[in-house]
């Protein structure tokens, strides 16, 4: 059985070839771990096995592995669905929270960084699938949430984020992954206020070398570095 050393090294390496392939450099894109359902003892081995940046889902789980020291020396992002009565818990505390597709989520995450005197790093999750009842705004939303954002002190928009729907086809999946990078392209280009589009976080374990070759400058990766994730 791989160790979870071997699969950052074999992570690492691939994201790294996937930069090169795609014109750029191995430290251009941000390996973010997923790390939702593994416990603190597995996250510090992926810290010393290299991990950076580690991204967590639910928010209780964040909190519970913080106290526990599970992230120290590493970056945290949040990138599950946020609901506003847990902003508290995760503004201030994040470098990044990923997820934000709602005014509501934008406002509060403002007024509760700037009540702690910082300003919160965010992206804005684009629902590129348009599938119902996901996260992450229509494209059609995108910018009148980032005019709400772009004037809001308390948060700094710094790109986009997306989860493209789950398909078997590799051909329909990059043409989700393009899509994003075209809409980040056309949105940097805009020049709000306020904002910098220097993120697109796109790409999980089955296809983050796709995501990578489409333009992607952070990948989420959980199960290829973690193994399976066993659900109870
Ligand atoms: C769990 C998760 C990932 C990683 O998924 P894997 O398929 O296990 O790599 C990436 N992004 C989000 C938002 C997740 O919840």
């Amino acid at each position: 059985m791989n160790t979870i050393l071997d699969n950052v090294k074999a992570v690492q390496d691939a994201v790294a070839q996937a930069a090169l392939r795609s014109g750029r450099q191995p430290e251009d894109v941000t390996l973010v771990a997923a790390s939702k359902m593994n416990d603190t003892p597995r996250l510090r081995e992926a810290y010393n096995a290299g991990i950076r940046v580690f991204g967590e889902n639910r928010v209780q789980e964040l909190v519970e592995k913080n106290a526990q020291g599970a992230y120290e020396g590493a970056g945290l992002h949040f990138i599950g669905h946020l609901q506003t009565n847990k902003v508290k818990f995760v503004a201030g505390v994040c470098d990044l929270i990923q997820s934000v597709d709602s005014e509501a989520l934008v406002r509060q995450i403002g007024r509760r960084a700037a009540a702690l005197g910082k300003v919160q790093d965010i992206l804005i999750e684009v629902n590129i699938g348009r599938e119902p009842g996901k996260s992450g705004v229509l494209t059609e939303e995108l910018e009148a949430l980032l005019g709400i954002a772009s004037g809001e002190p308390g948060v700094h928009v710094r790109g986009l984020m997306a989860i493209p729907p789950v398909t078997e086809n590799p051909a329909l999946s990059r043409k989700f992954f393009d899509a994003m990078h075209q809409l980040y392209v056309d949105t940097a280009a805009k020049k709000y206020d306020n904002i910098d589009m220097c993120v697109l976080s796109m790409g999980m374990s089955a296809d983050y070398a796709e995501a990578i070759c489409a333009g992607a400058t952070m990948v989420r990766v959980g199960t290829a570095i973690f193994g399976s994730r066993h659900y109870v």
